[in-house]
């Protein structure tokens, strides 16, 4: 098997972070809260799950990663390795619990074998305020060894008292430039990788997904078509169909990309790299016949439906007010 979640495999913007804190990790200088705050898709988990490893790996040391093949190691690359745990929402978007946060408590105030136990809490502005609570008394009196990992890209959505008992590691968004030469070594296709970024809306570990799974990739596609029929104006049904095969949380960002593209090109004449993933004309068009104020109006629309977007409504009915508000004249 080969190892995984090495230094290697780390993108080059995630290897000062990544040096600092193995090091005082080693070294016994990190805090029991640390907060990894950075944009989704700059590659947060990438870094904490390697930083766990390698501060578990039973032969690395200095600043080297996890080797990959202890049996630390391969205890972790299975994921049942005794010290760690993930404190994450049941689904994917929801909050995570009191219940949730209270067996990540019981889990770091048991003796474990070794000196270090964690707990990653993955997103960690998903914590509701009772979850959160429950955790500031681990912050304040931690049992030892223990080590809280907060992964946020919405800092500001934890409670300051969690926040002001972490020390907080900013994870910087890469230059296009500097994504696109780490994407580029997971494909021989320049366009493709250009079109992958554009499409992740410059994530540059979303659009790696979208460069190397198939599913991603068709998703993007599907999206694409519905962004289309959008600027083609086609009939509330017709669009409302095309849509109906998209997913909310992709698509909708995506019309937002869409919108500043089409003010982007009404001011400059020139598309931004989102918008040159369509047709040139049809971009054109949409914005000359949307025109200033009406472009604004749907951008305003669309924070609305993102707003929507975690909230249990009936998909259809959403898709067919998108449908209608692109309709609208
Ligand atoms: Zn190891």
């Amino acid at each position: 098997m080969e190892g995984t979640d090495t230094r290697e495999a780390l993108p080059p913007w995630l290897q000062a972070p990544w040096s600092g804190l193995v090091r005082r990790g080693r070294d016994g200088r990190l805090p029991t809260g640390l907060l990894i705050h950075g944009a989704t898709g700059v590659g947060k988990a990438l870094l904490t799950t390697a930083l766990v490893q390698a501060l578990l790996c039973q032969r690395a040391s200095g600043e080297e990663a996890a080797c990959g093949e202890c049996n630390a190691c391969r205890s972790f690359s299975t994921g049942v390795h005794p010290e760690v745990m993930a404190l994450e929402p049941e689904e994917a978007g929801k909050e995570i619990l009191i219940a949730a946060a209270r067996e990540a408590i019981d889990f770091l105030s048991l003796s474990g074998s070794g000196d270090l136990r964690s707990v990653i809490i993955r997103p960690a502005d998903a914590l509701n305020a009772n979850a959160a609570n429950a955790l500031l008394k681990t912050l304040e009196e931690p049992p030892t060894g223990a080590m809280l990992i907060l992964e946020a890209a919405q800092p500001a959505r934890l409670p300051a008292t969690i926040r002001s008992r972490c020390q907080t590691i900013e994870i910087a968004n890469p230059a296009p430039a500097d994504a696109t030469a780490w994407l580029r070594g997971f494909s021989d296709n320049p366009a493709a990788v250009d079109e992958a970024y554009a499409a992740s809306l410059g994530r540059p570990l979303a659009a790696r997904e979208i460069l190397t799974d198939p599913e991603r990739m068709g998703r993007w596609e599907q999206d694409r078509e519905a962004l289309t029929a959008l600027l083609r104006g086609a009939s509330v049904h017709a669009m409302a169909a095309t849509l109906q095969r998209s997913l909310p949380e992709s698509l909708i960002p995506r019309i937002q990309a869409l919108l500043v593209s089409a003010q982007r090109m009404a001011v400059n004449g020139e598309p931004d790299a989102f918008g040159r993933q369509f047709p040139r004309a049809l971009l054109e068009g949409f914005a000359r016949r949307a025109g200033a104020r009406r472009l604004a109006e749907l951008s305003a629309r669309a924070l609305v439906w993102q707003r929507q977007a975690s909230r249990q409504l009936n998909p259809q009915l959403r898709m067919e007010d998108i449908a209608l508000n692109f309709q609208a004249k």
